[in-house]
């Protein structure tokens, strides 16, 4: 088979004239071939025309089975997708018209045909029912995708002013097709006022500047009165200028998209347990009304920054889920207080912000956070337990300096820090010292950070003296920081901020390795038996490294020093959660044979179980005892006893800051073995401790 040949099916009862066309394309071929299937019928066309898949019919109008129009609407009927190409031996242009409109692809008159004038017929009916085709389908997939979208359809002459909704878009906003008028205005008199001139020139933009297509989403009140979003979108027909002269789009009900979307924006902004505004939104809050402030400022406003006291112990002893409790109630409690126009936020955990709005003056402040803290301070019933909470709270006031919402808040958090710390003041409000010695402390810890790198600490040592002989046995090692612009520091002011950096961590070791190395020296120098010992001050924190006394041996034998010339001085409060960890690394030290000493002991809390759960080698008799013997009765007392204590278990005691000859005199009568202070020697630096050593050295020999 030619497979370029175009079938044609030729329906024609008159012998001759078959093979006339017959022959009018046989002269073609130069054209492509045709392949002719002929026929006499219409009964039999109809159904070749199904069985054979001819790509056109040339249809005579006059057949024994029938005669005109008629038997080209069968044909049609039956392959509707078949072009038809009507033969005809009358000249009737009505008759032609009428055809074309029936669907016939063209109507020739016999005796006007030629070859060329047949093919380029065939050729057009072929292409065009191709086209039309396609068209069908793709206008068939378009309502299918509308009908599967279900959107709406509008379609609005511009020009002519007509309109149309389809019965789905006028469905959307809860209208029967005959109820909603087709008119542009009943449209847009239903779109929300706040939103209608956004619409039109979004419109406007794409019908008359060019934006390459229309999208707008609004809201459109439906039948019912209530208010829908909706997605609208078009496109427009232009004409060879550009103009243009018609747009049709669709209509998207996307309320339950926007109804999602409005809740995940709540969420972002509120806390989950308690539903309040989080910091996201109270900063937001905030960020309003110090614009406003900043425009006018006839009323103040306030932050009220606070936690709840206690949070910590109710969670870890009643549960998590009645900490819940408590924050819900405790937040239950203040909206119920407040005004409506204050916002009451949870920051995270149990920290909590309220924003007082119009105020008069500081005082309406201090005012409600007094009775908030009242408010806290009572009794929570939460599942069955009566549960007790309180708040201390920091106050900032509106002021111009304030740029941010930020600056507010840690100033109200800096204030409630004060608060706290001054003990049970309902609230505190901040002023500019609290700024002040927040910048301290902070230019304090990254003074430290530099002085850690740049190794600007010292050791002063103080002798250790046996109470007996006055003889020098050994010395404390205390820390100095020398300061590039304060000068030479002692411990109390800076071991707190080292301390809650962790930087007391690496200072520890530097002042290990220091000690040591020194001792050495000095043991070398001053050979005595026992040999020299130092003590040096351990803080809690290092036990919370891993195999901290494996790094402490090593340091020894770096130093080549024996074990038992190394003191640990712990305090109680450093070590009173003796965890195993921590526990296990004292064993190490202790069984390597270094001495492990309790310090400023007699002021920690529960100085005996301490004992009890770990046994030292000294007591440290706290300087504050030391320095009252002489003085009270009960201090007198309970310095005997520390030294009896120490005796039953085996342990030495030292006694520290001892001032004065009287004390040294009744410490040595009470039979206390060792003492350090003011008396013997206040601490010196290394080489002061040198010539000390060198001094008593020549005395001896
Ligand atoms: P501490 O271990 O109880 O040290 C004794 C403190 O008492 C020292 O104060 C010392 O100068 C002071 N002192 C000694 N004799 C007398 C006296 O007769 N009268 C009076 N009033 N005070 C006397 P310093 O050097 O200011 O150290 C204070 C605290 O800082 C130490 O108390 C210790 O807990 C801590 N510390 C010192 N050096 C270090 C260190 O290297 N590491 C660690 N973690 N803490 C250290
Ligand atoms: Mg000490
Ligand atoms: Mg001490």
């Amino acid at each position: 088979m030619n497979r370029g040949a175009i079938r044609v099916l030729l329906v024609e009862d008159d012998l001759a004239q078959a093979d006339l066309i017959r022959a009018l394309l046989d002269t073609a071929s130069d054209d492509g071939d045709f392949r002719i299937d002929h026929t006499q019928r219409l009964s039999e066309a109809k159904q070749r025309a199904l069985e054979t898949d001819p790509q056109v019919v040339l249809l005579d109008l006059n057949l024994p089975d029938s005669y005109g129009l008629i038997g080209f609407q069968e044909l049609h009927r039956v392959a509707p997708w078949l072009p038809v190409i009507i033969l005809t031996n009358v000249k009737d242009e009505n008759e032609a018209a009428r055809a074309v409109r029936l669907g016939a692809q063209d109507y020739l008159i016999k005796r006007e045909v030629e070859t060329a004038l047949l093919i380029r017929s065939i050729r057009y009916a072929i292409e065009r029912q191709r086209a039309e085709e396609a068209l069908r389908e793709s206008e068939e997939r378009y309502a299918l995708a509308v009908a599967g979208a279900n959107d709406g359809l509008w379609d609005w002459h511009v020009t002519k002013n007509v309109v149309y909704f389809s019965p789905r878009w006028k469905a959307i906003l809860g209208f029967k097709s005959r109820e909603f008028r087709d008119r542009l205005e009943d449209w847009f008199d239903r779109v929300h006022p706040e939103d209608l001139d956004e619409l039109k020139s979004a419109l406007n933009e794409h019908l008359i500047h060019g934006v390459a297509h229309f999208e707008h989403e609004h809201r459109v009140r439906n039948k019912a009165g209530q208010y829908l979003w909706v997605l609208c979108r078009g496109l427009a027909v232009r004409d060879e200028s550009g103009t243009a002269y018609r747009i049709a789009g669709s209509l998207t009900d996307i309320s339950a998209r926007k109804r999602a979307e409005a809740q995940l924006r709540h969420d972002a902004m509120h806390d989950a347990l308690t539903r309040l505004p989080n910091r996201t939104l109270y900063l937001d809050r905030l960020d309003i009304a110090l614009r406003r402030y900043h425009r006018n400022k006839d009323k103040q406003f306030a932050v009220l920054f606070f936690d709840l006291d206690r949070f910590k112990n109710v969670n870890d002893s009643l549960g998590h889920s009645i900490g819940d409790e408590l924050l819900l109630a405790a937040a239950k409690r203040l909206q119920q207080f407040l005004r409506p126009g204050d916002t009451l936020a949870r920051l995270g955990g149990d920290e909590f912000a309220i924003l007082l709005n119009d105020l008069e003056g500081l005082a309406d402040a201090q005012q409600v956070a007094e009775r908030i803290h009242e408010l806290l301070a009572r009794e929570f019933t939460i599942g069955g337990h009566e549960v007790y909470t309180s708040a201390s709270i920091g106050i900032a006031l509106s002021a111009s300096h304030y740029q941010r919402p930020e600056e507010m808040l840690r100033d109200a958090d800096l204030a409630m820090y004060q608060a706290k710390r001054s003990g049970d003041v309902a609230a505190e409000v901040f002023d500019s010292d609290m700024h002040q010695s927040a910048m301290a402390v902070l230019k304090l810890e990254t003074d430290l950070r530099r002085a850690v790198e740049r190794q600007e600490f010292v050791l002063h040592y103080q002798p250790i003296v046996s109470l007996a002989t006055e003889r020098i046995i050994g010395f404390e090692a205390l820390l100095r920081w020398q300061h590039p612009e304060r000068g030479l520091l002692h411990p109390e002011q800076f071991i707190g901020a080292a301390e809650e950096t962790g930087l007391i961590v690496p200072i520890c070791w530097l002042g290990l390795h220091e000690a040591c190395l020194q001792l050495r020296e000095w043991q070398y120098r001053f050979p005595t038996h026992p040999p020299l010992s130092v003590s040096i001050n351990i803080s809690g924190k290092l036990f919370l490294q891993a195999r901290m006394a494996e790094r402490v041996l090593a340091a020894l034998t770096e130093c080549g020093l024996s074990p038992e010339c190394l003191h640990l001085e712990i305090t109680e409060s450093a070590m009173l959660d003796h965890r195993e960890a921590a526990l296990a690394e004292l064993r190490a030290l202790r069984q390597a044979g270094i001495e492990l000493h309790v310090d400023d002991f007699g002021t920690g809390y529960s100085s005996l179980t301490y004992l009890q759960r770990f046994s030292y080698d000294s007591l440290k008799i706290d300087r504050s005892f030391v320095g009252n013997v002489l003085r009270t009765e009960e201090t007198n007392a309970i310095v005997k006893a520390i030294i009896a204590l120490g005796k039953m278990l085996g342990m030495n005691v030292i006694a520290e800051g001892v001032e004065t000859r009287e004390q040294l005199l009744w410490l040595r009568e009470a039979q206390c073995p060792q003492g350090q202070g003011f008396w013997f020697s206040e601490p010196l630096d290394s080489a002061a401790v040198g010539s000390l050593l060198w001094k008593g050295a020549r005395r001896v020999n």
